[in-house]
C-alpha cells in the first residue's frame, strides 16, 4: 500500500487527506496545536472566536451536495441577519446578503474537526523542507531532525511561501505557483459578558484600517448571552504594519473600532489581537494545484484561484482525484 504524507490540517489537508485515506495509508502532519488552520477558532472560555474564515457561500452543485449531510444534521449552518455598511462621519445603511452565508456549528473549527474523526494526524508537528528521495521514497523530518517516516507521496497545503520552502528545487522555476502572492490580516477580538444590544450581526467598514466587523455571537449555535466581536483589518494596511509592535497595533484597531461602532471596546472583558501572516490571496487568478507526478509531489490551496472556502474546496477535491 502507497504511503502519502499530506502537510497541513486545515481544509485541503483534510478533504484530501479523506479521499486518499479511503484506498491507502494517510499521515496528516500539522504544526499547530488542533486542526483548521485558517478555519479555526480561538477558545477563550465563555468566549469563542471565527478570527480565520468568517462564512462561506456555495455555488456549485458539487460543494452544496458535500454540505447537505452537515446541514442536515446542523453542524453547519445559514448566518442570518442585519448587514451595515459603516464610515466614519457617514450615517450608517444597511445592506442584505444576496446568497446563503454558512457557517460550521457550534465553531468554525467543527467542519475541519469532523472531517479530522478518526485519521492520523500529527499536531505540533512542524515538517522540514525536502531532501532528496532516498531509495524512491521522501523521508519526512520534522523541524528538530526528527525522522517522521518514509511516504511514496507528499501534499503539502500550506500557504505558497512555506510549500516553495517545503518543495524548493524540486519545483521548476517557471511553475506560476510561484507567482502565488497572499496578504496578512489582522484579527481583533472582542469579547463581553453580556448580550449584544444592536440590530446589526456583521458591518463592511469603509475608509478605514478595518475592513470589516463580525458579531461571532450571533452566529447560529453560539452563546448568545455573551458578546464575541471579530474586527478583521484591511489586508494593505496589515501588509503596511506586519512588523509592528503588536502591542501598538491593537491600541490603533482599538480606537478606529470605538470610532466607527461607538461601542464601548474600552470595557471589554477580554481582548486579542491575532496576525495572520498569510491570511488570503493577494493577486487572484486561476493557476490550479501543482502536481509531478514523476516525482510524487502536489501542492494545493486558496493560491489556485481564489481564498473562498468553496475554491479550496474543489481544488482539493480535484488534485485528490487527481492522484486516484
Ligand atoms: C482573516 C481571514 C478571513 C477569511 N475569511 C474568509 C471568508 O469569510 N470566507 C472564505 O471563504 N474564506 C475566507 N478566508 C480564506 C480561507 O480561510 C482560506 O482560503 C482557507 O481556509 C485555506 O485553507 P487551506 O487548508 O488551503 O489552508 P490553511 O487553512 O492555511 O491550512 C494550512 C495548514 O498548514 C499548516 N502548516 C504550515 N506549514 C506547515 C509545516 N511546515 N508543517 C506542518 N504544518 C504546516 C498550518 O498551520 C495550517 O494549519 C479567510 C482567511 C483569513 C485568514
Amino acid at each position: 500500500m502507497k504511503r502519502f504524507a499530506v502537510i497541513g490540517a486545515g481544509l485541503s489537508g483534510l478533504i484530501i487527506a479523506k479521499k486518499l485515506s479511503q484506498r491507502t495509508k494517510v499521515v496528516v502532519f500539522e504544526k499547530a496545536r488542533g486542526v483548521g488552520g485558517r478555519m479555526s477558532t480561538r477558545y477563550a472560555d465563555p468566549f469563542y472566536f471565527d478570527h480565520g474564515t468568517q462564512y462561506f457561500t456555495a455555488h456549485t452543485l458539487e460543494f452544496q451536495n458535500f454540505l447537505k449531510p452537515y446541514v442536515d444534521k446542523g453542524s453547519i449552518a445559514e448566518w442570518k441577519g442585519e448587514v451595515m455598511n459603516l464610515e466614519i462621519g457617514k450615517k450608517e445603511n444597511i445592506s442584505s446578503w444576496l446568497e446563503p452565508h454558512f457557517v460550521a456549528s457550534p465553531n468554525m473549527n467543527n467542519l475541519c474537526k469532523s472531517l479530522a474523526e478518526g485519521m492520523d494526524i500529527r499536531t505540533f508537528c512542524e515538517v522540514a523542507p525536502l531532501e532528496g528521495k532516498i531509495e524512491k521514497m521522501w523521508h519526512l523530518l520534522d523541524k528538530e531532525g526528527a525522522m517522521l517516516g518514509e511516504f511514496d507521496w507528499v501534499i503539502s497545503t500550506t500557504p505558497p511561501a512555506q510549500t516553495l520552502r517545503l518543495f524548493n528545487r524540486h519545483i521548476i522555476q517557471s511553475h506560476p505557483l510561484r507567482t502565488a502572492r497572499m496578504q496578512g490580516c489582522y484579527a481583533l477580538m472582542l469579547g463581553f459578558n453580556k448580550p449584544w444590544d444592536r440590530h446589526w450581526i456583521a458591518a463592511k467598514v469603509n475608509n478605514n484600517p478595518i475592513d470589516w466587523i463580525s458579531v461571532n455571537s450571533s452566529k447560529p449555535g453560539r452563546d448568545s448571552k455573551v458578546t464575541c466581536l471579530v474586527a478583521h483589518s484591511r489586508n494593505d494596511w496589515a501588509e503596511a504594519h506586519m512588523d509592528q509592535d503588536m502591542n501598538v497595533t491593537e491600541k490603533l484597531l482599538m480606537e478606529q473600532f470605538v470610532r466607527v461602532t461607538d461601542y464601548p471596546a474600552d470595557n471589554a472583558d477580554y481582548v486579542a489581537l491575532h496576525r495572520w501572516r498569510y491570511a488570503t490571496v493577494d493577486n487572484a487568478k486561476k493557476i490550479g494545484s501543482y502536481i509531478d507526478k514523476q516525482l510524487r509531489l502536489g501542492a494545493t490551496g486558496d493560491w489556485c484561484e481564489s481564498s473562498r472556502i468553496e475554491e479550496v474546496w474543489v481544488h482539493a477535491t480535484k488534485l485528490a482525484d487527481q492522484i486516484v
